[in-house]
């Protein structure tokens, strides 16, 4: 195991070495009618991909000097231990914890509620009180709290009592907001890096392997002892065997808004449906039961987050209201011409044959009373059958 200081040497050995950088796909929507430009399956592999620009510098990345850093240094070979303090040990941070534990680190935490029991059986140390935390001195400050209550929380912490030089971590599912309130809150000396683990405790309860795990170095200071200490962080989810991805903030949330938010608004109304299995279940019906369960098991708070605090996710909600009524409208559409079809065969009732459809032929149609733009919303609700007849038939 190693010190931080003796990784100060390690890193400076390895100053030269350079790290792969990828383009990021650029193309974002912007209207309902914009062509839709999926991420490019470059940026789905395992290396680490750099997106827009240089959070320092504000350089397009790939004008920006490489920085010396040890990413490339196998995280065998670094094998740093850190103390971490975990803000806010519900769901989400007790589920890092475990895996934090588990690699070999110092785990300490806090939150509003008591979770003093559940930490101890995880071998993580709870304090009730944010100033004993402090007073710890953490390297490393992970925020767990949900979306809407960080500010409040961030602005509660006694940060007189850190260290000079903190680490600041945290894994809100949006990203531009922690950014610009990190920046804004805490003092120039500590470090700020953000991130956003894209799994939870569902799809993350049978390890982390091939996972995405997006991170911004937001401000990392050039010393070795920085860069180390940050380095040794993320290596809890490379070790863990994250997919890991290097973007800015803001193109974490162009992409999650159009990806996660719509997975969540998906989750949220087919769960209003009440699905329910069937004797018959399909993959893709088990698929849609699946959604419901892993979107629906998150709180309500962290779901609004997603929509409140990314300016990307009402225009996907416009999108997604565009999309239904479309679809509604091509199936009407191609309903009315059925109909009118029908109109048209029962004036010429005697001519069917003639006109080449054959009389044996039983052409299913909705019946004119059914309204396609009404759905009813139960299955016990009568008006629901569709009330089928058959062209030149009885039913
Ligand atoms: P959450 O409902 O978003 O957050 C729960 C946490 O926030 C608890 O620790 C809770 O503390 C704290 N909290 C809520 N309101 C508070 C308030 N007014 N004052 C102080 N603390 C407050 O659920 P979560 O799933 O645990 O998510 C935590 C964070 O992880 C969120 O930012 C979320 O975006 C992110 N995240 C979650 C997942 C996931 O799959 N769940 C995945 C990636 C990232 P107490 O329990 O002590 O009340």
């Amino acid at each position: 195991m190693l010190s931080l200081s003796s990784l100060h040497h390690l890193s400076s050995t390895n100053s030269t070495t350079h790290h792969t950088t990828q383009q990021c796909p650029s193309t974002f929507l912007s209207s309902p009618t914009t062509h839709v430009s999926l991420p490019s399956r470059r940026t789905r592999n395992h290396t680490p991909v750099r997106c827009g620009t240089d959070s320092n510098s504000n350089l397009p990345l790939s004008h920006a000097p490489e920085k010396t850093s040890m990413n490339n240094l196998d995280a065998s070979k670094r094998d740093v231990k850190l103390k971490i303090a975990v803000i806010g040990f519900g769901n989400f941070g007790q589920f890092l914890a475990k895996t934090i534990v588990k690699q070999g680190h110092r785990v300490l935490a806090y939150s509003r509620s008591d979770y003093s029991r559940a930490a101890k059986e995880i071998g993580v140390e709870y304090f009730s009180d944010a100033d004993d935390l402090c007073e710890e001195h953490p390297e490393v400050i992970l925020l767990c709290t949900s979306i809407l209550s960080t500010e409040k929380v961030l602005r509660s912490l006694p940060l007189h009592r850190l260290r000079r030089s903190t680490l600041f971590v945290d894994v809100l599912s949006v990203k531009e907001f922690p950014r610009s309130l990190f920046l804004q809150v805490l003092p120039k000396d500590f470090d700020i890096l953000c991130t956003h683990p894209m799994f939870g405790p569902d799809s993350g309860k049978s390890g982390w392997g091939g996972l995405p795990f997006v991170f911004d170095k937001v401000r990392v200071g050039s010393e070795s002892i920085r860069t180390n200490r940050a380095e040794a962080f993320l290596d809890v989810f490379r070790n863990a065997g994250c997919r890991m991805v290097e973007m800015t903030c803001a193109d974490h949330d162009k992409h999650a808004a159009g990806s996660q938010f719509i997975t969540h608004m998906m989750g949220r109304v087919l769960e209003k449906l009440g699905l329910e299995n069937t004797p018959i279940n399909t993959k893709g019906y088990e698929s849609l039961l699946n959604l419901v369960d892993n979107t629906a098991r998150d709180s309500f708070e962290l779901f609004y987050g997603l929509f409140l605090y990314n300016k990307n996710a009402m225009e996907q909600l416009d999108r997604m209201d565009w999309a239904f009524e479309m679809v509604k409208k091509q199936l009407s559409g191609y309903l009315h011409d059925l109909v009118r079809k029908q109109l048209m065969l029962e004036t010429n009732n005697d001519q069917i044959g003639v006109n080449g459809i054959s009389n044996d032929q039983k052409l299913m149609l909705p019946s004119p009373t059914y309204n396609p733009l009404q759905i009813p919303p139960s299955a016990d609700n009568p008006e629901k059958k569709h009330d089928f007849v058959m062209v030149n038939g009885k039913r």
